[in-house]
C-alpha cells in the first residue's frame, strides 16, 4: 500500500461522502448501518440515544440495497444512517420526549419529518436524548440519562438537542434532526463543534413534533457541515396541510444553492456583495473572551471571502429573555395539559378521585425544569397578570422583530456568538444543581431569532478555554436559509474547524 494512503473509515465521511460512496457502490447500507449500531454501542457513555433500533434499521439498510441492487435511481438520502430527536413521534420506535410522562408510549404515526426523511430512504437508528420536552440548554433536564460533550466527558453538549448534537460531533451518525424553540439546534451544535440550522417558522412541518412552545418551535437538522445540513433539510422542509403553521412557500434547491456564484464575485471572493451585520449587542459584556476571539477571526475570515462588515444594533436583544421566558412557558402550559394520565403516557396507580388521578400523574411525571415552566406559564396567563406579563411580551416581541427588519435594511445575514460562553461542566458531576436563571441567561444570542422566526445557523468557528469548539451564528431574514447555507458552505471551504474530531475518539 502506498505510504501516503489514508483508511478512511465510514464515520469519517461527511453524510455527502457517504451518499457518494452509495451510489458508486463501494459501500452497502447494511455495512453502514452495521458499523453505526458498533459505534454506538462502544460510546454508550455518550449518553447520546434514548433508544436504539437495530433490527429496524437493519431491515431499511436491506430494503435501500434491494432497491440499488434493482436499478432503482437513488435519491441523495437513501441508505443513510440517520437518527432521530425524541421529541419527534415515530410509529416504529417508542417516543418519550425524555419525559417519564410519556415512557413505554408508541404513536400510532410518524411525525411529517421523520416520514419525509423516511420516504426519501434514510435509514434510523433510533431516538436520541434530550431535555425533557425541549426545555432546556444542557441536556441536564432529560429524565434518562446525561448527555456528555465528546469534547470533554465533565461537559454539557448543550441542549435541548443534546443527544443529536452528541451523536453526530462523535461521529455516531452523520447526521440527525433537532428541534429549536430558542436556541436547542445552534446552541448544541456550537458547544459540540458541529453545524446546525434553524430554519425560518413555518419551513418544515411540526406535526407530530411533540408541542414545547407552538410559535417558536421548528425542526432542523444538526449534521457535521453546511452540505450535509442542505441535504437534510431539502427533504424535510416544505407545506404540510396537518400543521397549519406550515408555509406554502416554495423550497429552494438548497443543494445547488450552495454552490451559486454571487454576482461580481470570484473564486477566491465567492462573499463578495454579501453584507454581514454585526450587532453591538452581540458583543458586549457577558460574552467570554475566548468566545470573542473565535467569533471575531471568524468575521475575519468573511471578510476574507469577500463579505462586507456593517455595524447594525438589535436594540432589544436584551428584552428576549424575558419575552421568551413569558411566552415559551406560556405556551407550554398550554400544550402540557394534554399529559394528564387518561388517553396516553404515565397514570399514578393510586388515586381517590378524577383530580386527584391528574394532580399525581402529573406530579410523578413531570421533572422539576417541566413544572417550573408550567407553573410561570400558569400565573403569566391568570387573570390580574395577563395583561401585564404576556400581553406586554407579545408587544415586545414584535419590537424585537422589527429591530430584525431595521438591520435587514442594511445587511444580507447577521453575525455573532451562538452562546457566550464553551460549554459547562455537568452540574451533576459535582453533586450541585445548575441555577435555572443563569441558564436562562445564556440564552440571550439565539432567543431573538426564534422570536422573530427568521432562520439560523451555527457555524463550527474555533476553539477557546479547554480546546473547546466555539460556533458562529448565522441569523438571515425570511426564508433565506439558503443565504445562510451558501455563506456557512464558503467559510467551510477555507476553514478546517468542522473537520477536527475530539482526539479522544478514534
Ligand atoms: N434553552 C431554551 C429553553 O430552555 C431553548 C430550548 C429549545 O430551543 N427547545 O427553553
Amino acid at each position: 500500500m502506498n505510504a501516503s494512503t489514508t483508511i478512511v473509515k465510514p464515520h469519517d465521511l461527511t453524510l455527502a461522502q457517504t451518499s457518494h460512496q452509495l451510489t458508486t457502490g463501494a459501500v452497502s447500507s447494511v455495512a453502514l448501518t452495521r458499523h453505526a449500531l458498533d459505534r454506538i454501542a462502544a460510546h454508550q457513555n455518550l449518553g447520546a440515544f434514548l433508544h436504539v433500533d437495530a433490527d429496524g434499521a437493519l431491515a431499511l439498510a436491506a430494503a435501500s440495497d434491494q432497491r440499488r441492487a434493482s436499478g432503482q435511481a437513488r435519491g441523495p438520502l437513501d441508505g443513510v444512517p440517520i437518527a432521530h430527536k425524541d421529541i419527534f413521534v415515530t410509529q416504529d420506535q417508542p417516543t418519550t420526549a425524555a419525559s417519564k410522562m410519556l415512557e413505554g408510549y408508541v404513536s400510532p404515526f410518524d411525525a411529517t419529518v421523520v416520514a419525509r426523511l423516511k420516504s426519501a430512504g434514510t435509514v434510523s437508528l433510533g431516538k436520541l436524548n434530550c431535555d425533557e420536552f425541549a426545555m432546556g440548554g444542557a441536556n441536564e433536564n432529560s429524565a434518562y440519562q446525561l448527555a456528555r460533550n465528546p469534547w470533554a466527558l465533565d461537559r454539557i453538549p448543550g441542549g435541548s438537542s443534546g443527544g443529536s448534537a452528541v451523536a453526530v460531533a462523535a461521529r455516531l451518525v452523520a447526521g440527525a434532526t433537532g428541534t429549536d424553540t430558542g436556541g436547542s439546534i445552534r446552541q448544541p451544535a456550537a458547544l459540540t463543534g458541529i453545524t446546525g440550522i434553524k430554519p425560518t417558522y413555518g419551513r418544515c412541518s411540526r406535526y407530530g413534533m411533540i408541542a414545547f412552545a407552538s410559535s417558536l418551535d421548528q425542526a432542523g437538522p444538526l449534521a457535521r457541515t453546511a452540505e450535509d445540513c442542505a441535504l437534510l433539510l431539502q427533504a424535510m422542509s416544505g407545506f404540510d396541510e396537518r400543521d397549519a403553521t406550515s408555509a406554502q412557500q416554495a423550497v429552494p434547491d438548497f443543494v445547488t444553492g450552495l454552490h451559486a456564484v454571487r454576482a461580481g464575485a470570484t473564486a477566491e471572493q465567492p462573499l463578495k456583495g454579501l453584507r454581514v451585520g454585526v450587532p453591538t449587542e452581540f458583543f458586549g459584556k457577558g460574552v467570554a473572551a475566548d468566545v470573542l476571539e473565535a467569533t471575531r477571526q471568524a468575521l475575519a475570515q468573511l471578510q476574507a471571502l469577500g463579505a462586507t462588515l456593517v455595524d447594525v444594533s438589535l436594540p432589544h436583544t436584551e428584552l428576549s429573555i424575558p419575552v421568551y421566558y413569558i411566552i415559551a412557558p406560556a405556551e407550554a402550559s398550554s400544550n402540557l395539559s394534554r399529559f394528564d394520565g387518561v388517553k396516553f403516557g404515565h397514570r399514578a396507580k393510586h388515586y381517590t378521585d378524577l383530580a386527584d388521578m391528574y394532580k399525581k400523574t402529573r406530579a410523578e411525571g413531570f421533572g422539576p425544569e417541566v413544572k417550573r415552566r408550567i407553573m410561570i406559564g400558569a400565573y403569566v396567563l391568570s387573570h390580574g397578570y395577563y395583561d401585564a406579563y404576556y400581553l406586554q411580551a407579545q408587544k415586545l416581541r414584535r419590537m424585537i422583530a422589527d429591530d430584525f427588519q431595521s438591520a435587514f435594511q442594511h445587511c444580507d445575514v447577521i453575525a455573532g456568538p451562538v452562546a457566550p460562553t464553551v460549554a459547562r461542566q455537568i452540574a451533576g458531576d459535582s453533586g450541585h444543581q445548575a441555577d435555572p436563571l443563569a441558564e436562562y441567561l445564556a440564552d440571550i444570542f439565539t432567543l431573538p431569532a426564534s422570536l422573530a422566526g427568521l432562520p439560523g445557523m451555527s457555524v463550527p468557528a474555533g476553539f477557546g478555554e479547554h480546546g473547546l469548539p466555539v460556533g458562529l451564528q448565522l441569523i438571515g431574514n425570511y426564508w433565506q436559509e439558503g443565504t445562510l447555507l451558501h455563506t456557512a458552505h464558503a467559510f467551510q471551504q477555507t476553514t478546517d474547524w468542522h473537520q477536527r474530531t475530539p482526539s479522544s475518539l478514534a
